[in-house]
């Protein structure tokens, strides 16, 4: 077994191994994940110092799981639009493959929430092939978005024969996976395993990091041998009640994912799931974010506002309102409110 292997086998999975840490009452706990599982492995459990904190909240059950009766199981109407199991298709040109469905850690938030670690998640070699016979029979899909689940949980030769057998497709140009690990289990990240994806360029990662304690060396390291393998690093952050729905908190975060080589790609409101409803903010508390983001720090740390359409519609920019006025030239106001005009081509400066 590697180091990490022994670590996601560490984890916490129950009430009674919660409660040597935490005062929590297990009885709730364990109704909670007797519906949605839980995983805290022991590398996150160590960043948490409180139940309550930023990262105790992602990770911890809550109540509010169970009672929550305003959003629904599959709020991306995913399921719809799976032409076969393991694919979700919704745009023309790339689709989401969900190749595994385990998680070094089960985000209490999750959109896939109802599926991530449960048998209602069921991924078997047929699956999979048929998944690749899906891409190989549309050629007007360009990219593939390895997920799950967190794809990187599966063991180095498995990835290895599924990047190999995506990369045989000619007509996917880019591979791009989505994994939270080197956030919630940096240490998967071996230069074994970044050997290994470095032979399927062009291949991006995407990662979700949510909060600025959740930048540790650890995770440095883990996306430092990423971007040294030539694999250019994007995260996602969802906005979450209690964790980083602040400007201070957001703006940190978005200047420390910099400094280890990763470019901020999109801030999510929250998704419509069952089960979390206690996690979401006001639309426009996201758009102020966005205010003190733009044009204070580096154009490369900011991130696209965007709410992913119940029903399965796709991701909307959500952009604070710069245009005033758009009539005979344009009138708009910069970062710091001033009001400035811009005449079209023909029109008097
Ligand atoms: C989010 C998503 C994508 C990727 O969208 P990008 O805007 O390219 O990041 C692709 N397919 C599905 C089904 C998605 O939900
Ligand atoms: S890592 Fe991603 S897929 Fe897994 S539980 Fe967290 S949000 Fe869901």
């Amino acid at each position: 077994m590697e180091d990490w292997q022994k670590l996601l086998h560490a984890s916490a999975t129950t009430g009674s191994a919660l409660q040597a840490h935490f005062p929590i009452d297990t009885t709730v706990l364990e109704r909670v994940t007797a519906v949605y599982p839980m995983r805290i492995n022991p590398y996150y459990l160590g960043l948490i110092r409180d139940q309550d904190d930023p990262l105790g909240k992602q990770a911890i059950p809550d109540i509010r799981e169970l009672t929550d009766t305003v959003c629904v199981a599959d709020p991306l109407a995913e399921e719809r639009l799976s032409p076969t199991p393991l694919i979700v298709h919704k745009y023309p040109d790339r689709v989401l493959f969900l190749v595994s469905n385990q998680c070094a850690m089960y985000c209490r938030f999750c959109t896939r929430k109802r599926l991530v670690g449960t048998a209602a998640m069921r991924i078997t070699d047929d699956l999979l092939h048929q998944g690749l016979d899906y891409i190989r029979r549309h050629p007007t899909i360009r990219e593939v978005l390895v997920s799950g689940g967190d794809p990187l949980l599966l063991p180095d030769d498995r990835i290895d024969a599924l990047l190999a057998a995506l990369r045989a497709i000619p007509t996917v140009e880019i591979i791009r996976i989505g994994s939270r690990v080197p956030c919630t289990l940096p240490m998967r990240i071996t230069d074994r395993l970044a050997a290994i994806l470095k032979k399927y360029h062009p291949l991006y990662l995407n990662t979700h990091f949510n909060h600025p304690a959740e930048i540790t060396a650890e995770a440095a390291a883990a996306c430092t041998r990423l971007a040294d393998a030539g694999i250019p690093l994007g995260s996602q952050t969802v906005l979450l009640r209690g964790v980083n729905d602040d400007l201070a908190t957001i703006r940190t975060l978005m200047r420390a994912l910099l400094r280890i080589r990763v470019k901020p790609y999109y801030l999510f409101q929250a998704d419509l799931t069952r089960g979390t409803d206690h996690f979401r903010t006001p639309v426009r508390a996201g758009i102020a974010i966005m205010r003190g983001l733009y044009g204070h720090l580096s154009g490369m740390a900011v991130p696209t506002f965007a709410l992913d359409a119940p029903g399965g519609k796709g991701k909307i920019p959500l952009t604070p309102q710069y245009i005033l006025q758009h009539g005979d030239g344009l009138v708009f106001a910069n970062y710091r409110g001033e009001t400035c005009t811009y005449p079209e081509s023909g029109d008097p400066c």
